[in-house]
């Protein structure tokens, strides 16, 4: 069975549509959107040799070597222009999902959703979107095990501001604040006592610019947080 996470991915992809799943590991994801005749090809992309081999072996298990092509290679390089509608990347930091993006842009050309799927840091990723044409079209937030994941879907077009206030819009999500869903808040309360307990420390600290400047931040953060 795919994990609740993957498959709240899934959901975002346009049936039909051929998709890259950049980071793959197992191809799970790709395995699961072709046998449930969501798209008729996806390619599956790996940059590590090991992962690389578990995507091969799990394809060829399913049986579906004729409709998922597995490819090794950094992040969108394994994708030739045109040759996909949609992007997929999911579990890994937001930075690291932006920077794939920004080294990759010149595969972008014929790609009309992105879906993305942040561990952490997705303002990394809000932020990219913005900067490069992007619109966001729709977000979710959800927990498994535990853990807290959010899903960004975005689309080629005017990036019209959608953000009330940018900073807080850009840090939590726009649509996720206007939700608030259960889990949101529960993350939320979290980063705050996490910010609230950098801050104690750096209270003990000596005085420095540097100290005064994350202090600062953390507050105005917390404030945010607070806020919704
Ligand atoms: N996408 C799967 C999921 O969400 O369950 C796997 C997530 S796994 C934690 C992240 C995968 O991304 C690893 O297998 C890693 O090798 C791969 N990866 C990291 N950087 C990459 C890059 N620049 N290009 C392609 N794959 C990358």
């Amino acid at each position: 069975k795919l994990s609740n996470r993957l498959e709240a991915v899934t959901n975002y992809i346009p049936p039909g549509k051929r998709v890259a799943d950049i980071g793959s590991d197992h191809a799970y994801l790709p395995c699961y959107a072709v046998k449930k005749g969501i798209v008729p090809f996806a390619i599956a992309g790996e940059v590590v040799e090991g992962p690389y081999q578990s995507a091969k072996k799990q394809v060829k298990l399913e049986g579906l070597e004729n409709q998922i092509s597995v490819r090794k290679g950094n992040g969108l390089e394994v994708i030739q222009p045109g040759e996909v509608d949609c992007i997929t990347i999911a579990g890994m930091g937001g930075a690291l999902i932006a920077t794939i993006l920004e080294d990759g842009k010149s595969k972008l050309g014929s790609v009309h959703r992105l879906i993305l799927q942040p561990n952490l840091s997705a303002i990394s990723i809000r932020t990219w979107l913005i900067e490069n044409g992007w619109e966001l079209i729709a977000e979710e937030i959800l927990e498994e095990d535990g853990k807290i994941y959010e899903i960004l879907a975005a689309e080629k077009g005017k990036p019209l501001n959608p953000y009330t206030d940018t900073k807080k819009g850009l840090l939590m999500g726009p649509f996720l604040m206007e939700q608030k869903s259960e889990v949101f808040k529960n993350k939320w309360i979290g980063e705050k006592k996490n910010w609230e307990r950098i801050l104690l420390q750096l209270e003990k600290a000596a005085f420095s610019e540097d100290t005064e400047k994350r202090k600062k931040e953390l507050k105005e953060k917390i404030k945010m947080a607070e806020e919704v």
